[in-house]
């Protein structure tokens, strides 16, 4: 395949990085912990549309609420209070998760703003108990640079964290408030990236300047990237949901994908004189009532005449991902259903050439039709239709505007793109001034790339230091190699980086800087270590330990008699392939060399 000219395409990418910091929650002194126990107690609502709040208009707003939603909130006694619950006005800002996004916007060379006014911006998929999410604009203009190219930065902002989905069922889905008012530094770039490798460079290195703060969590989850892709003949997306940062590239490079594919499609609808149509729905129970199909026997059958989308249907947008796909996602998203079928497909699961002849029939379709079935009762099965009938009208137009969320490296559809987003002023918190005071007080911490000048200047090598700037390990790095001064750094880095996450490797490098253990020896002590052992045991059960004195001037006498009339160097190299791991070479080789005398 050709490579993509994404300069020509108009590519045109932007990042935004929810980080969850590392202190009390934002609102209240509950603790940011996420808890996988039993929570204490649930509490069940329903939504509050607020008349004034939602305002005029809103698809993603109608979207909502056209689905009846209800919430049940789990809690924790200990750990919750009445502020998650909404029962309580929030207390007074938190001012350490202040300071810590303070840090992070000069890091980013942002400028701070002289107050802060805690807004409410709507939220309505009951994530939120109150029906919003409070955010505030902390520093504005800053930029970061990837690969010498500047990217800005035109917002900083503070912001609380969502309640935690569990799990979702019909019109009813589960949140756990522990993740409810964690504080979040929300950082979003201008749309300046221009490739899908420098979407990820970007997003790395706003992690990894976020982490040099040491005021951020660590972990699954703490962190959330989102990515915006368009090109010149698209719309602006937005992603939602990106697992890891190798996602990324990928993502972009779907994406890209997609708006071509739907550009296509909008170019040959038009060539086909397709004009907007609405949703003939028609009950196709009775052609299948003999029907052995188990995705049809004993259901409800839906069907649909979609004009002039003939072929399209099967239109791949992305790797294994069809237009059809997408159409399946929508009916899983409004409807709650399984699937749908199309005639790009059929005959297959069962359903023989002459159902699908009998359907083309009652539906009356023409040359280049498609059409869609469903199994599903009434209620879901018209409402999947109607909203299937959008999407194709909506193909004629182009990409639409929309948030998808990220599945690997495919994303499927979530909802349609909010308006901008409406913010009214939070009056239950007072403005906080940004004090020169204050500012002064933050120490700001080395740079990623002071750090890995420090890195290379004890000893290891570019890429290792590199390697050690970007991982989690960086401060576990910097004290051991305080600690385990006769231990090489470039040692105890490699080691950190080959150990599996969590595990204490200080009583594998003290073996190794009190000279028991040979430094060789360490990975065969760590990879021992796994299962829960000591290392002493490790070292012992392995044979790992070295030599004493003794032994070893007895072994090396006995090695340069068994070879007399070689030199040293010939001596030293059966020395060293017997007692490789078992005695250091300089001990060895200053013993030969006495021997010799
Ligand atoms: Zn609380």
């Amino acid at each position: 395949m050709p490579e993509t000219d994404y300069a020509k395409l108009g590519l045109k990418c932007g990042i935004e990085i929810h980080q969850q910091l590392d202190t009390k929650k934002l609102f209240c002194s509950c603790p940011s912990q996420i808890r996988d126990d039993t929570p204490h107690s649930t509490i069940t609502r329903k939504l509050r549309a607020v008349a004034g709040e939602l305002g005029d208009v809103d698809p993603a707003a109608l979207h909502e609420l056209l689905k009846d939603r209800e919430f049940t909130y789990e809690f924790y006694q200990d750990t919750n209070c009445l502020v998650e619950l909404d029962d309580e006005p929030p207390h007074p800002l938190n001012m350490d998760a202040l300071e810590a996004v303070l840090e992070a916007a000069l890091l980013l060379k942002a400028k701070p703003a002289d107050e802060v006014q805690v807004m409410r911006k709507t939220v309505i998929d009951g994530s939120n108990t109150s029906g919003f999410q409070r955010t505030m604009l902390v520093a504005t203009d800053g930029h970061v640079e990837s690969n010498g190219k500047r990217i800005g930065i035109p917002t900083i902002c503070l912001e609380e964290d969502a309640a935690r989905i569990i799990k979702k069922e019909g019109n009813k889905t589960w949140y756990r408030l522990d993740r409810l008012g964690i504080p979040l530094v929300e950082i979003g770039t201008d749309p300046d990236i221009s490739s899908p490798q420098e979407a990820k460079e970007v997003a790395e290195k706003i992690g990894m300047l976020l982490r040099a703060t040491g005021k951020v969590k660590r972990g699954l989850g703490t962190i959330r990237q989102d990515v915006n892709v368009s090109i010149r003949s698209g719309e602006r997306i937005e992603i939602k949901g990106v697992q890891t940062l190798n996602d990324i590239p990928g993502l972009v490079e779907n994406e890209v994908k997609r708006q071509q594919g739907l550009v296509e499609m909008r170019d040959e609808l038009k060539k086909r004189g397709f004009s907007e149509f609405a949703p003939g729905i028609i009950d196709a129970t009775p052609l299948f009532k003999s029907s052995e199909s188990k995705i049809v026997k004993g259901k409800k059958v839906f069907g649909m005449r979609v004009p002039r989308f003939a072929r399209l249907m099967k239109k791949e947008l992305m790797t294994n991902y069809r237009f059809g796909t997408e159409l399946a996602g929508i009916a899983k998203e409004v409807a709650g259903l399984n699937g749908i079928f199309h005639s790009d497909e059929l005959p297959a699961y069962g359903i023989t050439e002459d159902d699908v002849k009998n359907v083309k029939n009652l539906l009356k379709l023409e040359k280049d039709d498609a059409f869609v079935l469903v199994a599903a009762d009434e209620l879901n099965g018209k409402r999947a239709l109607s909203e299937i009938a959008k999407r194709c009208n909506t193909a004629a137009k182009g990409v639409p505007k929309e948030v998808r969320r990220a599945d690997g490296v495919i994303t499927r559809f979530m909802r349609p793109l909010p308006g901008s987003a409406r913010m009214y002023p939070e009056t239950d918190e007072p403005l906080v001034r940004i004090t020169k005071g204050m500012l002064a007080a933050i120490k700001l911490p080395p740079t990623p790339e002071e750090r890995k000048k420090e890195f290379e200047g004890m000893g290891l090598g570019s890429e290792l230091a590199n390697q050690i700037v970007k991982s989690r390990v960086m401060g576990e790095f910097i004290s051991l190699s305080k600690e385990f001064r006769s231990v090489k750094p470039s040692v105890i880095a490699s080691a950190l980086l080959a150990a599996p996450e969590g595990l204490d490797i200080s009583p594998a490098l003290s073996l190794v800087d009190s000279n028991k253990v040979a430094k060789e020896s360490l990975d065969v002590l760590i990879e021992g270590m796994k299962g829960g052992k000591k290392a002493e045991d490790v070292a012992k059960e392995k044979g790992l330990f070295m030599m004493g004195e003794a032994e070893l001037k007895k072994r090396i006498a006995s090695i340069v008699s068994a070879n007399k009339g070689a030199n040293t160097g010939q001596i030293m190299g059966k020395a060293m392939a017997e007692l490789r791991g078992k005695a250091d070479a300089q001990a060895v080789k200053n013993l030969i060399e006495e021997a010799l005398r």
